[in-house]
């Protein structure tokens, strides 16, 4: 294992601009945990967004990103162990799979505007949630479940969509984030004491919450959100599975 104290922490450029498709970077580090550059735009995963796919170029090879992994501030790109490791200081192009990328940021999206729904219009907390690319699950708590709640919540999740509302990503020093009321909510306040800075993602007049996600900049480019399936898990905790269709498609199936 490399000593990840002596790497320098990578530049995330994912967190920056969400719309980055390639870059270029210099190798800082390679082993049998990967590869470390200075700065990437591969989304490592994490908060229920699965990591980037994509391919690394270098003099003479090019080879897909199979895995990405975090440890501490260095973010390690793995491709097969078959393959030969580009020495440090080799200068490297990365492109992301951008087609599962974007489909992830338009997911990911798609579960913060119904976040905001559930807890604007039926005050309830999400409990968990996932995600594939233009498929994902949430849980949250309501008592009760009305026979028409998933096609109510689809209606009222799409009327969001067709508002085109802004997506701000901006970062925020720990005190002035915990001062805005929906990230309370959100259990903002239960991340580490060491974290001094945050980065919020804001769809702006519906959610605001602590993420390190990538989105789409408008709610409009979700496209369609169709709730198809959902189940009461109990009294209180309910479960919606969506998928995210063309623009055009019916709202539920
Ligand atoms: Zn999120």
């Amino acid at each position: 294992m490399h000593d990840e104290t002596a790497i320098p922490p990578t530049r995330a450029l994912f967190h920056d601009d969400s719309y980055r498709k390639e870059f270029t970077a210099t190798v800082v580090a390679a082993g049998p945990e990967g590869i470390a550059l200075d700065q990437t735009a591969f989304f490592p995963g994490g908060g229920g967004q699965p990591a980037d796919r994509g391919e690394l170029v270098w003099a003479g090879h090019r080879h897909p990103v199979r895995e990405m992994a975090k440890r501490g501030a260095v973010l390690w790109h793995r491709i097969s162990p078959a393959a030969p490791l580009p020495t440090p200081g080799t200068q490297v192009a990365g492109a992301l799979d951008w087609d599962h990328r974007y489909a992830l940021m338009r997911t990911h999206t798609a579960l913060h505007i119904l976040c905001g729904v559930i807890w604007r219009d039926y005050g309830s907390q999400v409990t968990g949630s996932s995600m594939k690319p233009l498929a994902a699950r949430m849980d949250f708590e309501l008592e009760g479940m009305p026979k028409d709640l998933a096609q109510e919540i689809a209606v009222r999740v799409n009327a969001e969509i067709e508002l085109g509302r802004e997506i701000r990503v901006s970062t925020l020093p720990r005190a002035e984030a915990l001062a805005i009321p929906d990230l309370i909510r959100t259990k903002a306040n239960l991340l580490p004491a060491a974290i001094a800075e945050i980065r919020i993602v804001d769809i702006v007049g519906l959610d605001c919450q602590a993420d390190g996600g990538t989105h789409v900049a408008s709610t409009r480019e979700v496209g369609r959100v169709r709730v198809v399936r959902h189940e009461s898990k109990g009294r209180i905790n309910k479960r919606l599975y969506i998928e995210i269709v063309p623009a055009a498609a019916a709202a539920f199936a």
